[in-house]
């Protein structure tokens, strides 16, 4: 309330300056679940044509804000109460924060006259968000706040793009103060962009042109900076094979004559010089270490953040820069040098037949008749029906790892998944934020949500978020029974004569033959519970001709399928 006397509209309250602070900023979208204190933040954003976008879960509201700093980037805001609201979105600031995508994190607290005296909820907030994020802040004052969401915003995308947190005390969200007095700010310049070195770029051009065995790995850093143009101009101009990571799919399409995907462990073990633009050298990629790489392999890593250079192997060059411009800069040395790599060379015979070879293995599992199907079978009638500009989100265990080898992507930054954290629970988040974007952006588009039954249990409850805002998602959930594998009926009802379930169920095992398509169901949306590849292709035509309704496609597989050899299974406890 304005002080007594004093005209209103001279004066501005925190929810209101916070929310003016966004639309500043050019921010579109805000995920939360509203309650005391920032019930008032959610409706002054709303008020000023911010999209709120109400969620059953924090961490699931977070998983969506941070999608939307991916796929815009753009920071979205996930808004939250305080104590445990806060924590509940910990999870989705860490894994913003892991895969280097921006978000802002905006926590209600305890009002500051009670700190310390055991307030309602008091948790030390900024505390807790320093492990979490690269700018954990209070603004000192109202007046201050403009400066600080700026501040907030700039942080989370100039540099290694992450998350930030802005702690909102209860009673700053009502106080008013007078605008004369506040800070106010404009709107961050976008991020600088940046070239690399001259003499390390005709370095890298140099080692290239004298490589035998070339490899470019395109990561979801490329995705991120929008790179698919130059990418693409060098891998077709220069001839190279290329290999993307699960988030880096689509940056050059899938179906591209010279993705190695099918070939990648053999890609990445006999690569003598490899170009790495935005992937880091974590476990993703092996470390970069034999027996996976070769031991004398030559690494250039492309990426922004100068201290990634260098993380467990010693790259023959650095460029450090924006993967875009750097890319430009390459392409120009290259063509001076009128360098081409050579079509005809073993390397790529030796790549084409090991693919050859692989994909003959995938088809052979894909067309096996038997019921219950197994994932191969799954992903090969879901891909034939699959829209070619969809949205794939995906998460589990098999379900996730061989959907990304089955499923192509053809388009940039049309892949979320566990990503760099191998978070579980981010499928429906990225979901919703994929399908508000598209709506906004993409009307046609639709969202595709491949789901392992565990991995939709973390946010199944956010089917009726879909629900709600009416979003073109369809969930296909991959129903195995359990995490890993799990028991059919009979053998769960015979385990169950043996004592109590919780003595003597297997821990992987969920409860056989689930009906997970009556969540959609229950909310309005289209449920269907398939068998067969003829029942799941005719569930996901119907699903995608029916543009109004979300849809949930519960697909029964058998519960011992698994993955087919593979060449390596240990180094990293993953199979990426
Ligand atoms: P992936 O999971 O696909 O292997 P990572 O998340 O490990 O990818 O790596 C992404 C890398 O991209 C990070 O090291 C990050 O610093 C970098 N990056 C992000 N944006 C840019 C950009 N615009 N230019 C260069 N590098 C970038």
């Amino acid at each position: 309330m304005a002080p007594p006397g004093a005209a209103e509209e001279e004066y501005v309250s925190g929810a209101q300056l916070i929310a003016e602070a966004l639309k500043t900023q050019n921010i579109e979208y805000m995920f939360g679940i509203v309650g005391i204190p920032v019930t008032e933040i959610a409706i002054a954003a709303q008020a000023i044509g911010i999209k709120y976008i109400g969620m059953r879960n924090e961490q699931a509201a977070c998983y969506a804000a941070s999608a939307v700093g991916y796929l815009t980037g753009k920071p979205g805001i996930c808004l939250v109460v305080s104590g445990p609201g806060l924590i509940h979105a910990l999870g989705g600031m860490a894994n913003a924060n892991m895969n280097c995508w921006p978000l802002i994190v905006i926590g209600g607290s305890s009002d500051r006259n009670q700190e310390i005296m055991g307030a309602f909820q008091e948790f030390p907030q900024v505390e807790a968000c320093r492990l979490y994020s690269k700018f954990s802040v209070r603004p000192s004052s109202l007046e201050a706040i403009p400066a600080v969401i700026e501040k907030a915003v700039r942080c989370s995308i100039y540099g290694r793009p992450g998350a930030c947190y802005v702690d909102m005390p209860g009673d700053f969200v009502n106080l008013q103060v007078n605008k004369s007095s506040v800070k106010y700010v404009k709107c961050c310049l976008p991020p600088p962009v940046c070239t690399a070195e001259h003499s390390a770029v005709s370095e890298a051009a140099s080692i290239l042109a004298h490589s035998r065995q070339p490899l470019l790995i395109i990561g979801k850093g490329a995705a991120y900076s929008r790179a698919e143009n130059s990418i693409r101009k060098l891998v077709d101009q220069c001839g190279l094979p290329f290999l993307p990571t699960p988030m880096g799919k689509g940056v050059v399409p899938d179906n591209h004559p010279n993705c190695v995907a099918a070939a990648r462990s053999r890609a990445l073990q006999h690569a003598d010089v490899i170009i790495l633009f935005g992937a880091r050298l974590n476990w993703i990629l092996h470390f970069g270490l034999p027996p996976r790489f070769r031991p004398d392999v030559k690494i250039i890593q492309v990426d922004i953040c100068a201290e990634e250079l260098g993380n467990n192997v010693r790259p023959a060059a650095n460029l450090l820069g924006d993967i875009n411009a750097v890319t430009e800069q390459l392409l120009e040395q290259l063509v001076l040098m009128e360098w081409k790599y050579p079509s005809y060379s073993e390397w790529w015979k030796g790549l084409r037949e090991k693919m050859k070879s692989n994909e003959e293995t995938s088809k052979a599992l894909a067309l096996q008749k038997s019921l219950p199907m197994n994932y191969y079978t799954v992903f090969h009638h879901v891909r034939e029906v699959l829209p070619r500009d969809c949205v794939l989100v995906s998460e589990g265990a098999n379900t996730m790892d061989i959907g990304r080898t089955m499923l192509p992507n053809y388009l940039p930054r049309h892949r979320l998944d566990a990503g760099t954290f191998g978070t579980m629970g981010v499928g429906l988040g990225f979901a919703i934020a994929a399908a508000v974007v598209a709506k906004d952006q993409t009307p046609e588009q639709r969202v595709i949500c491949v789901e392992g039954d565990s991995a939709f249990g973390f946010s199944g409850m956010e089917v009726e978020t879909i629900c709600r805002y009416n979003l073109p998602v369809v969930i296909i959930v991959v129903n195995n029974n359990g995490i890993y594998s799990g028991l059919d009926a009979d053998s769960w009802k015979e385990m169950l004569k043996s004592g109590e379930p919780t003595a003597c169920a297997p821990p992987v095992c969920l409860l056989p033959n689930s009906h997970y398509e009556q969540i959609m169901s229950a909310f309005g949306g289209k449920g269907y519970f398939v068998k067969t590849p003829e029942e799941l292709q005719n569930a996901l035509k119907a699903s995608l001709a029916e543009k109004q309704v979300p849809s949930l496609i519960n697909v029964m597989i058998n519960p011992q399928s698994d993955r087919k050899q593979q060449d390596f299974h240990w180094l990293t406890r993953s199979n990426m």
